[in-house]
Parts: C-alpha cells; sequence; structure tokens
C-alpha cells in the first residue's frame, strides 16, 4: 500500500462521514444523538478539506511540499476546529431553538469552519492550476484535470447546500442531503477516473518513490531537452521542473567547466549518431560550502529505428569517491617518494659497506692488501694447497737502505716511493697473485699455483721491474729510483698432513722461512734473491 493509497483511502473514509452522520442525524429524536452525528458530519467535512489538499499534492506530483511543517500548520487549525466543533462549549458552534437540532443555528466556530474549507480549496485549486500548467505528459493532465473536475463537484454541491440551507434557508424549503449528493458524486467520479486512468498503478507509483528517494539526480528530457520527468533530487544540481528545456551548455558554462571541455561535451552530445557522455563537474556543494564533484551522465533514449526520443540525464556526487582516490594517489606518491629515499639510503650503505670492506682488508697508503688478509688467504687455501699437493710460493721483499731514502728527502717522498714500487710490482703479477704489505716497507706476494722456478723467475722480474722503475716524485719532482732483497720461499706440497695440522703455525713457519731467505738476501749485500724450498 503507498503513501498514496493511505491518503485516498483516509479522505474517502471522510467524504462517506459525511452522508451517513447526515442521514443518521434524521433517523433519531434524541437530541443528544442529534447533536454527535451533527458533530460528527461537521468535523468529517473539517477533515475533508485538509485531506483535499493532500490528495490534491498527490496526485499533482508535489507531494514533496508536505514537508513536516507544512503538515503541521495543516493538521493543527483543522484540530482546533475539531475540537470545537466537538466540545462545542456554550454552542458556539450549533445551538437549538428548540427541543430537536433539526432547528439549528450556526455560531462562529462554524463560520471558522466555512473559511478554512474554502481556503483549503482554493489553496488546491491553485495546486491544480499550477500542476495542470506544468503538466507536460497525457497521463500527468489527465490526472490533475481529475483531480479538478472532483474537486469543482463537491464545491459546486457544497455551495449549493450552503446557499439552500444556510444563507437562503428562509426562502427555501429544508432540501436535506445536497453536500450528500455531491460527495457521492465526486467519489463516484473519482472511482471511476482512478479505473480509467490507472492512478494507482503500482509500478508507476513505486518507480516515482524510488527515483524521488535516489540521492542522484535523475531527469527525462525529449528531443528537444525539454523535461518530461525529473526526481526530487534533481534540484540539488540542476534547477530545471517538469516542461523547463534544459540548456546544457549554459548550465556546464555557469558551473565553471572551461570553453574547451563544454564545446567537446556538446560536440559528442549533439552528434548525428546519438551516444552516451560523461563528463565530471565541479559545482558549489550546498550552501555555497566548498565544491561538490558531480558526474554527469547523459544517455540518449532512441526508437526502434534509432531515432532519439529523448534522453535520460544522472548527477551523481562523487565528491567522496573523488576525494578517496585524490587521497590513494597522494600516499602513492609520498610511498614512491621513501621508496626512492629508502633505495637511495640502501646504495648509499653498500657503498659504504664496500669501502668499509676495503678498508679492512687494504693498505691505504699502497692499496695493496693488508697483512691481516694475507693471513685469512692463505689460511683458506692452505689446507687444499695441502690436501691436493698443490704448488706455491712465497715472496717477501724489503726496501734497500729505506731509511736513508727518508732521511734525504724527508717522510712523504718516501711515502711516495713506497706507493710507486708497490705500483710497480703490481704491473707485472697476475690476477690471482696476492700482494701485501707485510710492514713498513717491506712487501709480501702469495704465487698460488707456482713451482719453484716460476717462482724464481718472477722474483728476477720483480727485482729488475723495481730497479729500473723510477719514481718521479709528485711535489719536488725528483726521479728515484730503489733496488729491494728478495727472500722466495717456493712449497711443492708434498708435506705431511700432520705437519700441516695446525695452519697457523705452519703458515708463521712459512714467513719465518721466507724472511730468513730475506734476511740472508740482504747479508748477501742487498738488491739480490735468495731461494728457499720447502718440500
Ligand atoms: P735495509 O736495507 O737493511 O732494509 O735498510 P733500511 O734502511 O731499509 O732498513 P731500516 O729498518 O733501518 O729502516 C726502515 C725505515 O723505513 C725506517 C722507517 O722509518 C721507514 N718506514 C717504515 N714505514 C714507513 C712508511 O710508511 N713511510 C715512510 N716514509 N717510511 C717508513
Ligand atoms: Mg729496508
Ligand atoms: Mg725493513
Amino acid at each position: 500500500m503507498t503513501r498514496l493509497h493511505k491518503v485516498y483511502l483516509l479522505f474517502h473514509f471522510c467524504m462517506m462521514l459525511w452522508p451517513l452522520t447526515q442521514f443518521a442525524a434524521k433517523t433519531t429524536d434524541n437530541p443528544h444523538f442529534q447533536l454527535f452525528y451533527i458533530s460528527a458530519s461537521f468535523s468529517s467535512l473539517a477533515l475533508q478539506g485538509a485531506g483535499w489538499l493532500v490528495l490534491t499534492f498527490f496526485l499533482t506530483g508535489q507531494s514533496y511540499l508536505l514537508t513536516r511543517r507544512a503538515s503541521a500548520a495543516l493538521a493543527i487549525p483543522v484540530a482546533l476546529t475539531v475540537i470545537g466543533i466537538l466540545a462545542n462549549p456554550r454552542g458556539i458552534f450549533v445551538r437549538t431553538s428548540g427541543d430537536v437540532w433539526s432547528q439549528r443555528e450556526y455560531g462562529p466556530i462554524f463560520w471558522i469552519l466555512f473559511a478554512e474549507i474554502v481556503l483549503l480549496c482554493l489553496l488546491s485549486m491553485i495546486c491544480i492550476v499550477k500542476a495542470l500548467r506544468r503538466g507536460v505528459t497525457p497521463r500527468h493532465r489527465s490526472q490533475v484535470g481529475m483531480a479538478l473536475k472532483g474537486l469543482l463537484l463537491f464545491l459546486a454541491f457544497g455551495w449549493a447546500d450552503l446557499l439552500v440551507n444556510v444563507a437562503f434557508n428562509d426562502y427555501f424549503p429544508d432540501i436535506p442531503g445536497i453536500t450528500s449528493l455531491g460527495l457521492a458524486l465526486s467519489a463516484l467520479y473519482f472511482t471511476m477516473s482512478i479505473q480509467r486512468y490507472r492512478v494507482f498503478d503500482i509500478v508507476r507509483i513505486a518507480q516515482k518513490d524510488i527515483s524521488d528517494s535516489l540521492a542522484a539526480g535523475l531527469v527525462v528530457i525529449d528531443a528537444h531537452d525539454v523535461v518530461l520527468e525529473c526526481n526530487r533530487s534533481l534540484e540539488s544540481y540542476l534547477p530545471a521542473k517538469t516542461g523547463d528545456r534544459v540548456d546544457l551548455a549554459a548550465f556546464l558554462r555557469e558551473c565553471g567547466t572551461n570553453t574547451a571541455d563544454t564545446e567537446a561535451f556538446m560536440a559528442k552530445y549533439g552528434s548525428v549518431i546519438p551516444e552516451r557522455v560523461q563528463m565530471e563537474l565541479a559545482i558549489p556543494g550546498p550552501d555555497a560550502v566548498g565544491m561538490r564533484h558531480v558526474l554527469l551522465d547523459a544517455s540518449p533514449i532512441l526508437s526502434g529505428t534509432k531515432e532519439l526520443l529523448g534522453r535520460v540525464i544522472s548527477m551523481q556526487d562523487v565528491t567522496e569517491i573523488r576525494y578517496l582516490v585524490e587521497e590513494k594517489n597522494r600516499q602513492n606518491e609520498m610511498l614512491q617518494l621513501r621508496n626512492r629515499e629508502l633505495v637511495q639510503i640502501q646504495e648509499e650503505l653498500f657503498k659504504a659497506n664496500l669501502k668499509l670492506e676495503q678498508m679492512a682488508t687494504t693498505d691505504s697508503l699502497t692499496g695493496c692488501y693488508n697483512r691481516r688478509f694475507l693471513m685469512q688467504r692463505l689460511e683458506h687455501e692452505m689446507a687444499a694447497n695441502i690436501r691436493y699437493h698443490i704448488p706455491f710460493a712465497v715472496i717477501m721483499f724489503d726496501i734497500d737502505l729505506f731509511k736513508q731514502i727518508n732521511d734525504s728527502y724527508g717522510h712523504l717522498i718516501g711515502d711516495e716511493v713506497l706507493f710507486g714500487t708497490a705500483e710497480a710490482v703490481k704491473g707485472i703479477l697476475r690476477r690471482s697473485d696476492l700482494l701485501a704489505r707485510y710492514g713498513g716497507e717491506e712487501f709480501a706476494i702469495y704465487l698460488p699455483h707456482t713451482n719453484r722456478q716460476q717462482a724464481e723467475k718472477l722474483a728476477e722480474r720483480l727485482k729488475e721491474t723495481v730497479e729500473s722503475n723510477r719514481i718521479v716524485t709528485g711535489t719536488s719532482g725528483l726521479s728515484i729510483s730503489i733496488t729491494i732483497s728478495v727472500g722466495v720461499l717456493s712449497v711443492e706440497g708434498r708435506q705431511t698432513p700432520s705437519e700441516a695440522r695446525e695452519s697457523t703455525a705452519y703458515i708463521r713457519h712459512l714467513f719465518e722461512q721466507a724472511d730468513a731467505a730475506l734476511y740472508e738476501a740482504k747479508n748477501n749485500g742487498r738488491n739480490c734473491i735468495v731461494g728457499r724450498k720447502l718440500a
């Protein structure tokens, strides 16, 4: 049961109450019953006036006018009048001059009731005329016309009753039931009309109710952009009523949409082959607070022959979605920025790590490996060398009379000589060989997979390279050449595993042997090589 059904039933009930109570008043001689029936019938009349207006609102599609305030403004005076009629204090509604109520005089409340009904009928009339002017669909017009005719029928009989039985009562005999006849006729008329125009078409009413309950604004326009139907929410987006012409281009301009976008939209909208067009606009929010994003969608309604009959335009508030999308994008951007920062930090950390590793394993002055790294490498490799009898060699060399260079040219020049010597040595080594600064001006070279001959050959080349290498110092431009004494220890890798059980001690032993060879070379007059061999 829709609201329209309920309103109509209530109205009809009030309508029927009048003839019923009027008739009942005539059936009894008891003055109390007579007064009760008369009061009841006039109360129903009071309710009918308001009922008329409410029904008119519904029939003309203006039920939205029935706000709480308007309903109260309508109900309160009616309720007061009904109370006045039923209470009838000191006969201010009706008085009898005789013993029965058929001889009666009406007091001020009657005239207030009369004025109220006139006013309410007048309002209904205005409402109907306005709706008739606006009504564009034949269905709407017939519905409104029905309300008008029903009202006129009721008014005509009501007035006739008033004239005959109240105003000119003295000139006319008492003719009962004129208003009742009018009410019965208008009820009959309504019933027939409802049947004919299917006013209570449930699907249509439901559609209207549903479309009115939507938050999106909906409007159906014909091929000439004239509004045929719109829902209640539309007014908050677009001020258009049924019968108005919608000028979308002007609306878009008013919304501040730029010319290029407006033209592109209108070109698509008015294209020869009609298609669905969408656009997002920013329009001032309710009470002009902030802007709201609105998705405008215009979909064509086509006939079977693809002829444009009209369009359905919807306007949906997408402010919240837009806000969420923007917020998500902003967070994404922040995440990306943070990611980039993290990647940068990671790269910096990687570089710092590399540098730390380099610092931990190399000698800062010469760029050679340091003694610690050499020892670690040897410890690693020694086990495999021994197990698989892999030959290897250790060369130790020391710059001859280096103290004199320091003494003659100073420590800085001495440093440059150390660096230049190391560079020259690096130039003749294989990739697998490991050059380390052993201490002061003393260096060690680990030669993996190298037998005695190869080691001594390399030592010879080493001695010659250093001797022939002239170190030109940067600051003073001096050209210095030095010599080295070299001790070579070659290991054939045939030791028994027991000898090499304690690898640290074994390595120490290896270096003692190499150092001894170097010491011997010093004693042999320097700038020479002494070789030793471990089985
Ligand atoms: P020998 O031929 O017997 O080896 O004589 P030498 O003068 O080379 O040997 P000695 O042990 O008497 O002197 C080594 C000098 O090397 C002493 C020390 O000041 C110097 N020295 C050690 N490390 C560095 C360094 O990093 N930079 C410089 N400039 N001098 C260093
Ligand atoms: Mg020396
Ligand atoms: Mg030395």
